[in-house]
């Protein structure tokens, strides 16, 4: 089947009853513009493949997509918008039809010159200067997902003051100078960045504390190459997640153990459908953790990653954390769960705020202990509120 094929055999099934819309978090966000919500972008897909060389502006119904697959779960046809795209962001990186964004040419430049979506792979490594790790065949593989979070934030905070078009016009003009990109390395928010490198630490902390032996490969860690998928960049995925793989086959690495569940759904679910050798065992951090933890003295929610509760990969740690804490989960959990907005933060920043704002409010509804297992979450979600990750509140419960 074709790329055309696909899509058509997705949009085909829609019976137009516009369920989806109910749950689709980027639509308000966008004041109901029927083409940022789940149902236009079915329509809108299906209308550009039947017409094609319109020149119709495609790009941003389908980049602002959050992937959630929160529509999937409530369309009676099984149609996954999401899905739709994905497929529709492979077509315009294609060249068929609209223009390709000028920020996604950057990142996904970025990452095939630097192997980091902003040029800092070596940044990426720092949080881990002083910790000693087993040599094994077994590997924590961050994604550079906790570390990059202060550079986004620092960026956006400059980013609202400027008018969408410049932004675009100065990601043209870095684009066609590359190695500029590196100077986000000094664009960053301080006191995230001290938060996000303790999170890290936490983690590696709690794993040892659990028995689990395990290397890291420092400055040599690959990014896994999520953004290139997110955006379509199929083609430049397929040549640069082999690269990845052959680095980690040359290591030895029997088993890889994620920390953000971006990281963890792509290693354990795409790598394999494009690799099919890949053969490599991915395993959330919290599923090994074995520890004792007291009780917590009050409740807490819970902002569950859509991609562990909508892209059906499961995990412990909600499990913990019910058998450390009085849960009170928001209304809209499990296979209603909503996102927080955070995959549209560096393309749709204003988007993504809205959408944490609503998100940040139904989760407050239920308590004032809100704790997120993502780092994307947490950083979407922590603008301007008091949230917790998982890993630093769950260390303050280990029982001695
Ligand atoms: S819920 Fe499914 S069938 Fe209904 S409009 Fe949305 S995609 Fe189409
Ligand atoms: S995946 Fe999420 S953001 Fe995208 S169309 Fe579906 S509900 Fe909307």
């Amino acid at each position: 089947m074709n790329l055309i094929e696909k899509i058509e055999n997705i949009t085909d099934k829609c019976i137009s009853c516009g369920f989806c819309e109910s749950v689709c978090p980027t639509l308000g966000a966008n004041e109901y513009n029927s083409v940022f919500g789940a149902r236009g972008r079915v329509i809108l897909a299906d209308f550009a493949l039947k017409h094609p060389g319109n020149n119709m502006e495609l790009g941003d119904s389908f980049y602002s997509c959050l992937d959630c697959y929160a529509c999937v779960n409530v369309c009676p046809a099984g149609v996954n918008a999401g899905v739709v795209s994905e497929l529709m962001k492979e077509y315009i990186v294609s060249g068929a039809s609209g223009n390709k964004n000028p920020i996604a040419e950057l990142i996904k430049d970025s990452i095939i010159k630097y192997e980091n979506p902003l040029g800092l792979k070596k940044e990426a490594a720092e949080w881990a200067y002083g910790i000693e790790f087993n040599k094994s065949d077994t590997v924590i593989i961050t994604g550079h997902m906790y570390q990059m979070m202060p550079y986004t934030r620092a960026i956006n905070k400059v980013r609202k003051y400027i008018d969408e078009a410049v932004v675009r016009g100065i990601a043209s003009a870095i684009k066609n100078h590359i190695p500029l990109i590196k100077l986000s390395r000094h664009f960053y928010d301080a006191g995230l960045r001290e938060k996000m490198n303790r999170d890290l630490k936490n983690i590696v902390s709690m794993l040892k504390s659990s028995g689990v032996e395990f290397d890291y490969l420092g400055s040599d860690e690959p990014y896994p190459g999520m953004f290139l998928y997110d955006l379509g960049y199929m083609e430049e995925f397929k040549a640069y997640a082999l690269k990845v793989y052959n680095l980690l086959k040359e290591r030895g690495i029997k088993k890889i153990i994620t920390v953000d569940p971006h990281t963890h759904d792509l290693l354990m679910n795409v790598y394999p459908e494009y690799i099919p050798e890949f053969g490599i065992e991915v395993v959330y951090y919290t599923d090994l953790l074995n520890l004792k933890f007291k009780k917590f003295n009050g409740n807490i929610t819970i902002q569950e990653p859509c991609h562990m509760v909508l892209h059906n990969n499961n995990f412990r740690a909600v499990d913990i954390l019910n058998s450390i804490a009085d849960v009170r989960m928001a209304d809209r959990n499990g296979k209603l769960n909503m996102c927080c907005g955070g995959p549209d933060e560096l393309l749709f920043p204003e988007s993504a705020k809205k959408i944490s704002v609503q998100r940040y409010a139904e989760l407050k509804e239920k308590s004032d202990n809100v704790i997120t297992i993502c780092p994307l979450c947490y950083n979407n979600l922590a603008y301007d509120n008091k949230v917790e990750d998982f890993s630093e509140f769950v260390i303050d419960m280990i029982s001695k």
